[in-house]
This record gives C-alpha cells, sequence and structure tokens, in this order.
C-alpha cells in the first residue's frame, strides 16, 4: 500500500469518485491506521492463505489483504463501489472481486470454484445491519473455513464470546461456540470510522474447532432446542421447552430434564453446550 494515512486515501477516493456512503449498507470505512494493522496482525495470513473479505469497500483493507495472502476474493453489494475497488486494486493480480449480496451467494459452490479444497479465512469489517445472518451463513454452510477475524458491534463481540449465565449469552453464543473457538481482540471507537457509527465496535476472531466440543445424534434437533430455549427468555426452561414445539408433552420434558440432572426451574442462558447436547440427544432416544 502507499505510504499516505488511510484516511487521507479513503477521503481522496470518495472526493474522487463523488461516492457518498449509504447508511442502509452499512457504509462506515474504518479510517484508523493502528485497528487496520490489528486486524491484519491478528488474521495471521501467510502466502497460502485463501481469504474471502466481506464487503470491501473502497478496498483500502482489501489492498494490505492482497499483499499478505496468496489469493483474495472480495464480495460487494454496492455496485458503485465496484468500480472504484477496479482502480484501488489495479496491478494486485491475486485479487477477484464480485458485485454480490453476500446473504444470497452460493458461497460453497463460489468458495470451491475459485480456491478448491483450500481452507479459507474470512477477514471483513462488516456491514452492521446484517452481522448476525452473515454470522450464521458463515457457521451453517458447509464450507471449508479455517478462522474469521470480522469487526462487529461491541454488542454482538460480547454476545460472541459470552459464557453461561450472563445477559449476553444466547443462541448466536451457542451457534458460535459449537463450531469456533472465538476471542476478543480489541474494542474500536466510533471516531475509528468515517462516518462515524452510533455505537461502539469491536474485533473478535473465531478459529473454527478440528471436532465440535460436544457429541450430538443430530445437529439439526440441537439447534431446536436451543432456539426453544431462547425462545421465550422469561419463561423457566421447562415452559420454554414445551412451547418449543419439540414433538414431547410437558410430562416428558420434565422427565428427560430430570433423567439428565437439569433443573426444570432454570433459565436456557445458564445451560452449557454440553446440557443443550444431552436434552438434544435424549429427545431421540
Ligand atoms: N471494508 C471496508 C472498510 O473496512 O472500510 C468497508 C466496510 S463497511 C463497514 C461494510 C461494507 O459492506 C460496505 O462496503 C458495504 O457496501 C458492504 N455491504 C453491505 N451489505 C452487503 C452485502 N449484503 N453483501 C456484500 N457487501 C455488503
Amino acid at each position: 500500500m502507499k505510504e499516505t494515512s488511510i484516511k487521507t486515501s479513503t477521503l481522496d477516493l470518495m472526493k474522487k469518485y463523488d461516492f457518498k456512503t449509504a447508511k442502509k449498507l452499512g457504509q462506515n470505512f474504518l479510517t484508523d491506521e493502528t485497528v487496520l494493522k490489528t486486524i491484519i496482525d491478528c488474521s495471521e495470513l501467510s502466502k497460502e492463505d485463501c481469504v474471502l473479505e466481506i464487503g470491501p469497500g473502497l478496498g483500502v483493507m482489501t489492498q494490505i489483504l492482497c499483499e499478505k495472502a496468496g489469493r483474495v476474493l472480495a464480495v460487494e453489494i454496492d455496485r458503485k463501489l465496484i468500480q472504484i475497488l477496479r482502480v484501488s486494486l489495479f496491478g494486485y493480480e491475486n485479487v477477484e472481486i464480485i458485485n454480490e449480496d453476500i446473504l444470497k451467494l452460493d458461497l460453497k459452490k463460489v468458495l470451491e470454484e475459485k480456491f478448491g479444497s483450500s481452507p479459507v479465512k474470512i477477514v471483513a469489517n462488516l456491514p452492521y445491519y446484517i452481522t448476525t445472518p452473515i454470522i450464521m451463513k458463515l457457521l451453517e454452510e458447509d464450507i471449508n473455513l479455517r478462522s474469521i477475524t470480522i469487526m462487529v458491534q461491541k454488542e454482538v463481540g460480547e454476545r460472541i464470546c459470552a459464557a453461561p449465565g450472563g445477559k449476553d449469552y444466547g443462541a448466536l453464543t451457542v451457534a458460535v461456540q459449537y463450531r469456533c473457538i472465538p476471542r476478543k481482540i480489541l474494542v474500536v471507537p466510533p471516531d475509528s470510522f468515517m462516518p462515524q457509527p452510533e455505537v461502539e465496535s469491536m474485533v473478535v476472531r473465531l478459529d473454527f474447532r478440528d471436532k465440535p466440543p460436544i457429541t450430538l445424534k443430530n445437529e439439526k434437533m440441537y439447534f431446536r432446542v436451543v432456539k426453544a430455549s431462547f425462545g421465550q427468555r422469561r419463561k423457566t426452561l421447562l415452559n420454554a421447552l414445551s412451547a418449543g414445539n419439540l414433538g414431547k408433552t410437558k410430562d416428558e420434558l420434565k422427565d428427560i430434564l430430570a433423567r439428565n440432572g437439569i433443573d426444570e426451574k432454570r433459565r436456557g442462558e445458564t445451560l452449557s453446550l454440553e446440557e443443550f447436547a444431552r436434552i438434544a440427544n435424549d429427545l431421540l432416544s
């Protein structure tokens, strides 16, 4: 990357192309060098790595990804940014830009086409209006991911990394921690972006586990139990599960909880991954 500051590069590109950011697309461009360096360092990239960047924006971080990684795929929804990206990434031979909505993309097919069977690292400053759907898509699709280093709202970062029992622990926590080991990296203030978002942000890194921390008979049933348990946060676990269409009567659910040593009066947010697994597995026996 050239020796100008990223704030200057961002302003120059926006001025040159008369680009106005769109709030509805979550366009808050990162302009803090230190934060950018932290994201890159923490992604631990080498020339062997294949990287997917979601929402490259003006391409400021993408340039560094191209320098550090072997191959880079950048998926950007905004057609106006594609023209700018072609210029800001001119000369980098290892990048491909796709003008698509990440949520509509057949990610498995595209990643296999571009990167074959190589594992993929995701590095992104995510658009906040669709943070959770993007994370869930990355977790649910059968794709070969190694790690995800992302900027998210601080509140989402807290939820991803939460331990059982607290207000942040929920369905997102359980979904992420089933597949990954999450780590908080850095809290980022609003003035690190242009324009400034209304919330604080956080960089988190998720490392995919070699194998899940719990043994499940059926993943779908596990996620149905999790969804039911958090669906009615103020209800006791027994009442929440009873309302969750799990195909069992209240008495049957009461027995399942009792024989697994789980107090029916507890709330979903106090259960560990392992306790959710015990309930899900028993529902299928
Ligand atoms: N990477 C740049 C940076 O760090 O400054 C931009 C990050 S900005 C927070 C989010 C980016 O995601 C914007 O460029 C926005 O246009 C793009 N975006 C929003 N919705 C998207 C979607 N559904 N699919 C792909 N990109 C999207």
